[in-house]
């Protein structure tokens, strides 16, 4: 949800790095959206660049053409009202307005919701108040740099997800004066979501939305066998080093090279540890596979921020939630994706 920090040619290289294998849709066009860029029968892919990313969208069923012409302007829709680098979002919105409260519509009052949820269950791993620290290290901007402490501390000071007020009632949202809202790390989960379930609705055979590696089906292949999706391999993002089956599930990837800068040979990268304000150390990218790709993207990222005994336990203790966690030394694959990963 980054407006600018991302180039196109890294999100066409991400996309393409991660393929989706076994007849899944391929990116049949990276510059716009072409409804009819590739339709057969009932099946129609599509591809147009969201979110700082490539989507693809592939729908099996009757009038696939006009469902993924509908799940792109809902996304791209969606999009508009979540990023605090859009100014005229609801996020901006609560962000100028830091200290009253601000009405918004409906849905983002159930992701700001599903944030501070979020922000409970990773016991502040995930806030959705890190905006201020992401501010200091330009992430969302094309000036990076390592902040002071003294600035981290300031910005520190800004962030709890617990400070964040939603009135049900009124559909009103109240950030603290100088917080600043980030949804970076669910809002793609989320749009994904509400992507699938007009596909659900529609009772398609099956589909997939795919943005940039975080993806979420219906049903299975044509075959009648789970979707193969590939995990980037941290070391060498070019490469694929799991292939995981996805049966009517979503998969959301948190890694240290998906946004980052360099400063005298150091990786900073864009998952930070809101008890720190550094990037987060230790892992190098988390899998998380589950129902609900919100959720997925969620805990993706404070796995990412709980690091390797932590992270596991959080995974651990979340039932249907299955992950990879890659550290600089070795791999964890929850019992139940290893399982599906032999049988697929
Ligand atoms: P992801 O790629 O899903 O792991 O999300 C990373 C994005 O989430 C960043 O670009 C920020 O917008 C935001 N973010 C970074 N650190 C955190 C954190 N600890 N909690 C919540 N959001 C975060
Ligand atoms: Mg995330």
């Amino acid at each position: 949800m980054n407006g600018k920090g991302l180039k196109n040619r890294r999100a066409l290289f991400v996309a393409l790095a991660l393929v989706v294998l076994g007849g899944a849709a391929a990116v049949s066009c990276y510059l716009g959206m072409v409804p009819q860029a590739k339709a057969q029968e009932s099946t129609t892919t599509s591809s147009m660049i969201l979110m700082d990313t490539v989507v693809d969208v592939r729908v099996d069923g009757p009038r696939s053409a006009s469902l993924v012409e509908r799940v792109f302007a809902r996304m791209e829709e969606l999009e508009r009202v979540f990023s605090r680098f859009i100014e005229e979002s609801e996020v901006s919105e609560i962000n100028r307005r830091a200290g009253e409260w601000v009405e918004v519509s409906p849905l983002t009052l159930e992701l700001v919701e599903l944030g501070i949820e979020m922000g409970r269950i990773t016991e502040g791993a995930f806030d959705i108040t890190i905006g201020a620290v992401l501010d200091l290290w330009g992430f969302g901007s094309d000036f990076h740099r390592v902040p002071t402490e003294e600035e981290l501390a300031d910005a520190l000071a800004t962030v709890d997800y617990t400070r964040v007020e939603v009135d049900g009632e009124r559909g009103a949202v109240r950030i603290p004066q100088g917080t600043v809202l980030d949804l970076g790390g669910i809002a793609k989960g989320f749009i994904i979501h509400q992507a699938t379930a007009i596909l659900r609705e529609a009772q398609v055979d099956r589909s997939m939305v795919n943005a940039g590696g975080d993806i979420s089906v219906v049903g299975r292949r044509p075959d009648g066998r789970p979707w193969r999706v590939g995990v980037q391999d941290p070391e060498d993002p070019r490469s694929i080093r799991y292939v995981l089956p996805l049966d009517d599930q979503s998969v959301v990837t948190s890694g240290d090279y998906q946004r980052y800068f360099v400063v005298d040979g150091v990786r900073y990268h864009h998952i930070i540890d809101p008890f720190t304000g550094y990037p987060a150390r230790g892992l190098r990218s988390v899998t998380i596979v589950g129902d609900n790709p919100a959720v997925c993207d969620a805990i993706s990222t404070a796995v990412f921020v709980l690091g390797w005994e932590r992270g596991r336990a959080l995974v651990e203790s979340l039932p249907g939630v299955e992950a990879i966690i890659i550290s600089e030394t070795g791999a964890w694959i929850s019992p139940g994706l290893a399982q599906a990963m032999l049988t697929q």
